[in-house]
């Protein structure tokens, strides 16, 4: 397989996919760019060497072409931090992209449009009238997915070579992040700096693990997270299921839960999840007791109550310090750690309490030697909340891709590049 390390860019074009789908305010001022320093070492690896780049991204959920999600309000930026003046392209196939990109120089950098623009990026059809019919839906679809074809192509026809640094969308089998890698041979298409470290993350927890390995699974619905869980379930040794879901558990086994959030419906998934932890001898760990509130606000009347005894009128919006220790003292005797999800509704400040704690135990263990990884937006929003995210092994930019390589699917856009 082609590492961006070894490739030598002198005299090439590289088309970069990366994740430039960054947070503007209402005047389109970047509120965060994080995304875009972390493909830094990609690009600059391309520009050192005498390369010249076409940076290719979306920005939103764009349904066609629009200024709220133009990429150009985030030129000037690109600019700054590359420390090169980068050019735009209104229009991702155009004939002005096609000029621009086959006269770029060496050290030169293109910034393209929107690629979702285009539906053609996504490969899904758009505007179909709500009452289609089946044979109407069928036939969107085959187009698009036809002229997908020509988009591809029209995209890859502007380098000698493809970098895929975009692990945020590895999970999504669209033009630019996965479809494209068939048109360049597999010496020309690699992995940028992010994407490498992001896979090799997610390996370390998948197939390269030292024991006790844990994994600490938060959020609000236990539906949201059963193939994670079930995936899991053959790899851990402790499993921390905590968060709302917590609710839906302690009801299946008995508890009385109050106003507590929980799915009734997966009752008997709970209790058949609990089954399969003690068939393959894997600890499964739940809240014993918990901070309970009169009403969903941070303001809200609390006390510290057992898991399994929450009054009418009360609902569990963290845990308590009982389970904190029980956390902390599995935590900290683990070598491999996966968090991912809030031990409760840690966007209110009285409740942050549980999800501080764990990252903290988390990051005594990596101090004394676990590989921590944290990932799927919540639990990157915690640690960073608690200034905690210097000490775990490794912050994961990926939302649903990390979610999904854990669950053990293949992702697309991996795939393309290495072939597995
Ligand atoms: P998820 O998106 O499924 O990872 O869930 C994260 C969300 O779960 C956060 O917004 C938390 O506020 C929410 N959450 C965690 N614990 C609770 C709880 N006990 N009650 C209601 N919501 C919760």
């Amino acid at each position: 397989m082609q590492t961006i390390d070894k490739f030598n860019f002198a005299g090439k074009k590289a088309f970069v996919r990366v994740d430039f789908n960054v947070p503007l305010d209402e005047n389109f001022n970047i509120t965060d760019d994080t995304r875009i320093r972390a493909a830094l070492p990609t690009l600059k690896k391309i520009l050192n060497d005498g390369g010249s780049v076409i940076i290719g991204s979306h920005l939103g959920r764009p349904k066609g072409p629009s200024d709220t999600f133009s990429l150009k309000h985030i030129l000037p930026h690109v600019s700054e931090l590359l420390g090169v003046d980068v050019q735009f392209a209104n229009d991702c196939i155009g004939e002005e992209a096609k000029v621009k990109a086959s006269a770029l120089q060496p050290g030169e950098v293109l910034l393209l449009e929107n690629l979702r623009f285009y539906a053609e990026e996504e490969g899904k059809p758009r505007g179909l009238a709500e009452d289609a019919s089946d044979e109407e839906k069928k036939a969107a679809k085959k187009a698009v997915k036809e002229s997908q074809k020509k988009f591809t192509e029209t995209l890859a026809s502007y380098a000698d070579c493809y970098v895929n640094d975009a692990f945020g969308t590895a999970h999504r089998a669209h033009a630019s992040t996965a479809l494209i890698a068939a048109y360049f041979d597999t010496d020309h298409k690699m992995f940028g700096y992010l994407m490498e470290k992001e896979v090799k993350a997610v390996e370390k927890i998948l197939n390269d693990i030292v024991r006790p390995f844990t994994a600490i699974m938060g959020g609000s619905k236990v539906s949201s997270k059963i193939e994670i869980i079930e995936n899991l379930l053959n790899k851990v040794d402790n499993l921390i299921i905590t968060g709302g879901m917590t609710y839906t558990f302690t009801k299946a086994l008995g508890g009385s839960i109050g106003q507590s959030i929980c799915e009734d419906d997966k009752l008997d998934l709970a209790l058949d999840l609990l089954k399969k932890a003690k068939e393959k001898g894997v600890n499964l760990v739940l809240a014993v007791d918990t901070k309970i509130a009169d009403s969903f606000s941070n303001d809200a009347k609390t006390a510290f109550v057992d898991v399994d005894k929450i009054p009418d009128g009360w609902e569990g919006l963290d845990i308590g310090p009982k389970t904190e220790a029980i956390y902390a003292d599995i935590i900290k005797k683990s070598k491999t750690i996966l968090w991912n999800g809030p031990t409760g509704v840690f966007e209110f400040d009285n409740f942050t309490h549980g999800s501080r704690s764990v990252g903290e135990a988390i990051v005594e263990a990596t101090k004394n030697g676990a590989f921590s990884l944290v990932g799927g937006g919540d639990s990157v929003a915690c640690v960073n909340k608690f200034g905690l995210a210097d000490g775990v092994s490794y912050v994961s930019t990926g939302g649903g891709a990390l979610l999904e390589a854990i669950e053990g699917k293949v992702l697309p856009g991996i795939e393309a590049i290495r072939g597995y």
